[in-house]
């Protein structure tokens, strides 16, 4: 029996909720917020669907009942506004994570976390650094969420399905994320040599357009419509899954970098092997010279917003 906490029950933490349910992936899910009664309004709307899915217990309640919990996803705190950057949320998004970790350890060391509060990368940095856990438990949602929206933009591109389309986003879950267009293949087949038997005619300026369709996608959504929700939903129901079922999935989470390009003590998206220990290894890409200068301005750029209390020393290039 699988026991899923979600901190947060939220636009986010409320549909990832759903998306479990609909998915049949946990038999038990228990939303904590700040604000009970909205914890409680969100169990008791899902469990109005419970006839529909295979059996699921969803409660409101509280830290104690994280005590079981296989896995702790926090997405509690402050969401971006119109026009505001993730990094902005840093310093407030930093408090309120301490704490709710400091909650959950209370009760559970024996737990994964699964962090999605934005800015992601540092919040993730910040669960780590706080808990003493081993960073293979403390994972980042990261990219997986833009390796997505980078799959869908090519799959309508191209006229592919989506799942035969091999593609990835690294770096900061951000405004300086990388998509790797070295790698990208469809079916084994590399991008460059599918194009010649494709007959759309596909410039380098429509791979710019899509990789800042890619960058730009949670501005759209948020100007649109406030939050973005089902996607990230339907991310962490598919990290959650690989974790539970060990399936060994690559998937890029924000996972601890020490030793790779260069980099000592941070956290950024790479394609990791996701399985029931969490992250069991990070995949050494090979880059071209310019996504590894872009992957490396990623890592300054997050360097730049690790709060100087949680670092002995300044995070040094290797
Ligand atoms: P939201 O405002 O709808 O939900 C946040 C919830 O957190 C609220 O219900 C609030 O009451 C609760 N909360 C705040 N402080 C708390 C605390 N100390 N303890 C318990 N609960 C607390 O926001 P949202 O749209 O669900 O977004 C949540 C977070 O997820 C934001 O930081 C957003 O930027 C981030 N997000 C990340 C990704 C990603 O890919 N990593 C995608 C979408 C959103």
């Amino acid at each position: 029996m699988s026991k899923i906490a979600i901190i947060g029950a939220g636009f986010v933490g409320s549909t990832t909720a759903y998306a479990f349910m609909l998915g049949g992936t946990v038999q038990e899910i228990v939303l904590i917020d700040k604000i009970k009664e909205k914890a409680r309004g969100e169990a008791m709307d899902l469990n109005h669907g419970a006839s529909f899915v295979r059996p699921v217990n969803v409660y409101a309640g509280n830290y104690k009942d994280c005590r079981d919990a296989d896995i702790v996803i926090i997405t509690a705190g402050a969401p971006q506004a119109p026009g505001q950057s993730r990094l902005e949320l840093v310093e407030t998004n930093s408090r309120i994570i301490k704490q709710i970790v400091s909650n959950i350890l209370d009760y559970n060391t024996d737990t994964t976390l699964i962090i999605v509060t934005n800015p992601v990368d540092i919040i993730s940095y910040v669960a780590w650094k706080t808990s003493n856990l081993s960073p293979s438990r403390v994972i980042g949602s990261g990219t997986v969420l833009d390796t997505s929206r980078f799959r869908h933009l090519l799959s309508a591109r191209c006229g592919i399905d989506p799942r035969n389309i091999h593609a990835y986003v690294i770096g900061e879950h951000g405004d300086s994320e990388v998509p790797l267009w070295s790698t990208v293949n469809i079916a084994g087949i590399s991008l460059d040599r599918f194009c010649t038997s494709c007959n759309r005619a596909c410039s380098d300026e429509g791979r710019e357009e899509i990789s800042q369709k890619v960058r730009q996608a949670a501005y759209e959504i948020i100007e649109g419509k406030g939050a973005t929700y089902y996607a990230i939903a339907l991310a962490l129901r598919r990290i959650t899954e690989s974790i539970l079922r060990d399936e060994h999935s690559i998937l890029t989470v924000s996972t601890l970098i020490n030793g790779i390009y260069g980099l000592k003590e941070l956290y950024l998206s790479l394609p990791c092997v996701l399985g029931r220990k969490g992250v069991e290894n990070v995949i050494p890409f090979e880059l071209d010279a310019d996504e590894k200068g872009q992957f490396l301005h990623s890592a300054e750029i997050i360097k730049g917003y690790i709060p100087a209390d949680l670092t002995e020393k300044p995070i040094e290039l290797l």
